[in-house]
């Protein structure tokens, strides 16, 4: 019996170490393939692109191959106290499974709340990194909301309208050449069936059925398209109700009389949920308008 458990114990030691081992490579190639794959883009557009959907979901996997890691190092050491029980493999066991978990959700949360604000800064340097025309090497220049409508179709201007859409419009001044990106906006409209834009809003909630305190209840939501007028709408469930609700409101107006020497307005929306939502606009009157669009779901 101790002689078989010292020779698992002894099974167990390269096992670990050698999957160790595997988990802080594989973490290590998870960063150096982010890297060369990041570097290898030249299009700023596609780098900020790339940046959104790939830079927070990679990092977290190397922090998971890395606790991973740590968590079958612990699983090594104090083996000549493990040794002499097999209790002791267990309290070991469940030690490095706690610390592994813990290091796992710690990040999780700092993936969600903290990180993203890092995130931000690191793709508006790329967003906002003048253009360069690919066919005369000319440096663009980047046009205000006020001077790039002109160059936006009706579509577009009704995305940007309702903030579901920022457009950016660079434009060579030397041969006139535009080049115009897309950016998601800091409101949610959704993709109209008729004419293919993100201009689709809620207008209108009627409650069916109304929700109890055991019951849930039942609600239409009315969309209809900014640019189009198309029209949608859809049965969701509304949640029971809690006794602890609470009402946030919001100012009706938020113009300064200055507004011409604004240069730069930052919202910063706390929510009772713990989140912390920042969007910048470039005129009060922007902030406004987005003010009296802005709904907490969103
Ligand atoms: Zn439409």
């Amino acid at each position: 019996m101790e002689l078989t458990y010292s020779k698992f114990l002894a099974v167990w030691q390269i096992i670990a170490l050698g999957l160790c081992g595997a988990s802080i490579i594989g973490g290590i190639l998870i960063l150096i393939v982010h890297r060369l794959r990041f570097s290898s883009i030249s299009d700023y557009k596609q780098k900020y692109d790339y940046l959104a959907s790939n830079d927070s979901k990679m990092i977290f996997w190397s922090i998971i191959a890395f606790a991973v890691a740590l968590t079958l190092f612990i699983n090594t050491v104090y083996d000549s106290t493990v040794v002499l029980s097999y209790v002791w493999f267990f309290v070991r066991l469940f030690i490095a499974v706690c610390i592994g978990t813990l290091i796992i959700y710690i990040s999780y949360l700092m993936m969600q709340f903290a990180y993203p604000t890092t995130l931000e800064k690191k793709m508006k340097r790329w967003r906002y990194k003048p253009r360069v025309n690919k066919k005369t090497g000319n440096v663009m220049k980047l046009l205000s909301e006020d001077e790039e409508d002109v160059h936006l179709d009706e579509g577009m201007q009704a995305e940007e309208n309702v903030f579901s859409v920022d457009y950016d419009v660079w434009v060579d001044e030397t041969t006139g050449d535009v080049q115009i990106e897309k950016y998601p906006g800091h409101l949610i409209a959704y993709q109209c069936n008729s004419c293919g834009f993100k201009t689709m809003k809620l207008q209108k909630e009627e409650i069916v059925v109304a929700p109890t305190e055991n019951t849930d209840g039942e609600m239409i939501k009315n969309y209809q398209c900014n640019y189009c007028s198309a029209k949608r709408s859809k049965t969701v469930k509304v949640a029971k109700l809690s006794q602890t609700e609470s009402h946030y409101e919001l100012p009706a107006h938020l113009h300064f009389k200055d507004e011409e020497k604004v240069n730069l307005v930052t919202l910063e929306i706390l929510i009772s949920t713990g989140k912390t939502k920042i969007f910048e606009f470039t005129s009060t009157k922007q902030a406004s308008e987005f003010l009296n669009q802005f709904k907490i779901e969103e």
